[in-house]
């Protein structure tokens, strides 16, 4: 067996190097921790698809999730300072506001975050979004939610600043399966990973303590954790600069303009499991959506078209805090909010790894996460089916 270029001396190791796996890395790297971060592959992660909106009221978050979301949102400003410190580079926070168009009154009040909005009439509408379409009659204005420029920024900025604090990346790398022992007190912990390289090759790597960041591909090596892939297509315009200010979320679509007057057009939302590529009929959807939306939109250049798998959930909430193993902290199934709950699942995951003791029954941490915890789905014995051999 070829040994890694790295083995052994991390303190942690990220499983996933996407969108999570870069942020935990980096909160554990400015907490002085030691981090290796083993990916398969940089590109297919949904940080790079992501249209990168910070906006928990336009997406009518409610309960457990939108306070979360809320907590996150307040800590995006200084988490990309944190960011652009260590990387030099911008992550492209735009704390533009968003706004939700309606056709009726009626479905404006009946919108669950409507009371932390704005009231726009038609007229304040308009001055708002100019040339949206007549079809909508007033709207909700969130000025608290905003977008960062994941594709094309953050993941970038995010990591660099990862390789500046020291983490150590093996790149190339899936992680097959997660090895753990009997403590001899009924509890299973973690103490190795089982991996194949780039060429094939398999590897064993001791290991006591792993965050799980792989998204939707998750369930591969934690099964009873139920994270699936929904597919999400989008493309983009170039627009005039500032001809769009603040996030526009449609019924159907959404537009997320950047500084640039690059405008991003989201999203499909389709269960076809891993299914790669575009469609036509994806495509065209969005095409019609924006020229519902925005019809002056659909003169504007079209620019690139892409597409990712979103983690998804049966509640569409993340799994966070420990996992199945001790040793074994879970950050994944942000579904379509991973950009919003970056900050936050990096803070989380390195207070749970902070805490000494581990295990922490009536702790305000404890009370945070449990919404979040990997065995609210089923109460099976689910310890057993964590992937060994
Ligand atoms: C079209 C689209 C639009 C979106 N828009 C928004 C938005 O506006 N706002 C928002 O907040 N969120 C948005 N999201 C959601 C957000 O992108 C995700 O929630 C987030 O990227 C999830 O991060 P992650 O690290 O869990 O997964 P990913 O970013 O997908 O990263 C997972 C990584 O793990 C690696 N990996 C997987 N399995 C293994 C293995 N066995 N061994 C080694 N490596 C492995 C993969 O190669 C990948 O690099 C959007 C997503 C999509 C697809």
């Amino acid at each position: 067996m070829t040994p890694l270029h790295w083995s052994q001396q991390q303190q942690v190791v990220v499983l996933g190097g996407g969108l999570m796996g870069l942020a935990v890395a980096h909160g554990l790297a400015r907490h002085g921790w030691s981090v290796g971060l083993l990916r398969r592959a940089q590109r297919d992660a949904a940080g790079f698809a992501a249209a990168g909106m910070a906006a928990p009221h336009a997406e009518g978050l409610s309960g457990a999730l939108l306070a979360l979301s809320q907590r996150s949102l307040q800590m995006i400003p200084a988490w990309v300072g944190s960011i652009e410190e260590d990387s030099g580079l911008p992550c492209g926070w735009l704390p533009c506001g968003a706004v939700m168009p309606f056709i009726s009154q009626v479905q404006r009040q009946a919108f669950p975050t409507a009371a932390t909005g704005h009231p726009l009439d038609r007229t304040a509408l308009e001055t708002e979004v100019p040339g949206i379409s007549p079809a909508f009659t007033c709207g909700l204005l969130f000025p608290q939610d905003g977008q960062l420029d994941s594709r094309r920024q953050l993941m970038v900025a995010l990591e660099r600043a990862c390789r500046q604090r020291g983490v150590v990346f093996e790149e190339g790398v899936t992680v097959e399966r997660l090895r753990w022992e009997d403590d001899g007190g009924g509890h299973r912990r973690l103490v190795a990973i089982a991996l194949r390289s780039r060429d094939g090759e398999r590897h064993r790597l001791s290991c006591g303590q792993a965050v799980l960041c792989c998204g939707a591909w998750s369930q591969q090596l934690i099964p009873q954790v139920p994270v699936t892939p929904i597919k999400g297509q989008m493309f983009s315009v170039q627009a005039p600069r500032h001809a769009l200010r603040r996030v526009l979320f449609g019924p159907e679509t959404y537009l997320v303009p950047r500084q640039d007057g690059l405008v991003v057009v989201g999203a499909t939302s389709e269960q076809v499991g891993f299914t790669p590529g575009l469609t036509p009929m994806g495509q065209n959807r969005l095409e019609r959506g924006l020229r519902e939306l925005l019809p002056e939109g659909s003169r504007w250049p079209p620019m690139e078209r892409w597409y990712g798998f979103r983690p998804s959930t049966p509640d569409q909430q993340p799994v966070l805090g420990p996992g199945p193993l001790q040793g074994l902290v879970m950050a994944t199934g942000h579904h379509r909010n991973g950009v919003l709950l970056a900050a936050v699942t990096a803070e989380l995951t390195q207070a749970v790894l902070s805490q000494d003791p581990p295990g922490f029954p009536n702790t305000p941490l404890a009370a945070t996460l449990h919404p979040f915890r990997w065995n609210r789905f089923a109460p099976a014995p689910a310890q057993d089916s964590v992937r060994q051999h």
